[in-house]
């Protein structure tokens, strides 16, 4: 067991020794979200199992943890929990990917070395969404609030009319 992802690896050793890879890595240590994410974002875990399937390098695992993302529209924080179960094939390069058997998603390794936190950063780059929103953000409430204030402006300014038709009746 080996608490660092941050290791490069031989998929096909790893799979042949059927190693299994348990441990943490923080965003700030994965360039393509860390500019994403919030500073409270929790460390991930992952556990990522090599295996063979016939002539196949099969990597099974999970990602879990809590990050935090930005809202485009009001910049509050949004909790984003992710809890990915990945199933990957290991190939050489994308001619292969038409091959692989259903519910294997593939990983190009053209070299032979894979860089472990590469395959978590992979998962979280598919699993962020292009635009972080609230649902509903927690300022657009304060938005329609000040509405309501100003209809209620309009309502005193048309008062004095009804006013004057009082007079008129008199
Ligand atoms: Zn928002």
């Amino acid at each position: 067991m080996n608490n660092t992802l941050q290791i490069e690896i031989d998929p096909l050793l790893c799979a042949e020794q059927g190693r299994i890879f348990e441990g943490q890595i923080n965003t700030k240590e994965m360039p393509r979200v860390a500019d994403e994410l919030g500073e409270s974002s929790s460390d991930i875990k992952v556990i990522l199992e090599f295996s063979r399937r016939n002539k196949i390098i099969v990597v099974m695992g999970r990602i879990s943890g809590n990050l935090m993302l930005q809202c485009a529209a009001c910049l509050e924080a949004i909790d984003f929990p992710v809890d990915i179960n990945l199933n990957l094939a290991i190939v050489k390069d994308d001619s292969l990917t038409a091959i692989l058997p259903e519910g294997l998603d593939p990983k190009v390794v053209e070299d032979g070395r894979l860089m472990l936190s590469d395959v978590v950063e992979d998962e979280l780059v598919l699993a962020l969404p292009d635009i972080a929103r609230h649902d509903k953000c927690p300022i657009e409430l304060r938005k329609v609030s000040a509405s309501t204030d100003f209809v209620e402006e309009v309502n005193v300014k048309v008062n004095p009319f009804k006013v004057l038709e009082g007079f008129k009746k008199d």
